[in-house]
């Protein structure tokens, strides 16, 4: 199996922010999103070919019962059915981190963390703007993740011209309740994290968002690995 890396620390967004956590990143994403956290996962090969034997000996080395999948792009990732029935145990959950760019059924997680790219994430490079414009946005794929998985929507605010657009998009998908979407500051820094904060809490408190935390902004400045 392809994987970019094995980590353990906080999760850092969301509703289980906090909660010691084993991370799995799988490498490849076609996006390639302006702000990317995670540039170095990008590329397909950007993964290291390991068994499942050392995948498990990896999670089972640390004292959490999440696991977090994330990548890169997993929904893409031929191997993700698979990986996630080799490290599902009893009292584990698992959460699936994506961008909601396509649909995959039955997959064993417990919580699926669809974090939509807004057009303030569409790379400078024409050809990378022009993939990432065609595929950020698959309507139907989210209606299907909303309906077969226990959600949770997160998205990454840059400036308060952004909150029409999500404001269109959340109003686009069926039934989702506002509790459930989690509205982040885009930053790489701890002082501009707490910037947008001050406005993006105001937000949430006035619409009835959730605000997202992202802990590993706050606490380590997005530091690889934590
Ligand atoms: S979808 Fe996520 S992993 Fe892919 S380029 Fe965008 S931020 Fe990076």
């Amino acid at each position: 199996m392809l994987i970019n890396e094995i980590f353990y620390s906080l999760q850092g967004e969301g509703r289980l922010a906090g909660v010691p956590s084993v991370f799995i990143r799988l490498a490849g994403c076609p996006l390639h999103c302006r702000w990317c956290d995670t540039p170095y996962a990008q590329n397909v090969s950007a993964g290291t070919k390991f068994t499942k034997e050392w995948i498990l000996e990896q999670v089972n080395r640390y004292p959490a019962h999440h696991l977090v999948i994330t990548g890169g792009e997993p929904m893409t990732q031929p191997i993700l059915p698979e990986l996630l029935k080799v490290v599902r145990r009893p009292g584990t959950h698992i959460t699936v981190e994506t961008a909601g760019i396509m649909f995959v059924r039955n997959l064993s997680c417990d919580l699926m963390s669809i974090s939509p790219k807004l057009s303030n994430s569409t790379p400078a490079n024409p050809t990378q703007a022009a993939a990432h414009e065609r595929l950020r946005l698959n309507v139907q794929a989210l209606k299907d993740l909303l309906r077969h998985y226990t959600y949770q929507l997160k998205f990454v605010v840059d400036s308060q011209g952004d909150l029409d657009e999500i404001v269109r998009f959340v109003e686009e998908l069926p039934d989702v309740k506002l509790g459930l979407v989690f509205l982040m500051p885009q930053a790489t820094r701890r002082e501009e994290y707490i910037e947008k904060s001050q406005w993006l809490a105001d937000y949430c408190l006035h619409t009835g968002f959730s605000f997202g935390p992202r802990l590993q902004v706050m606490l380590w400045e997005g530091q690889r690995g934590r």
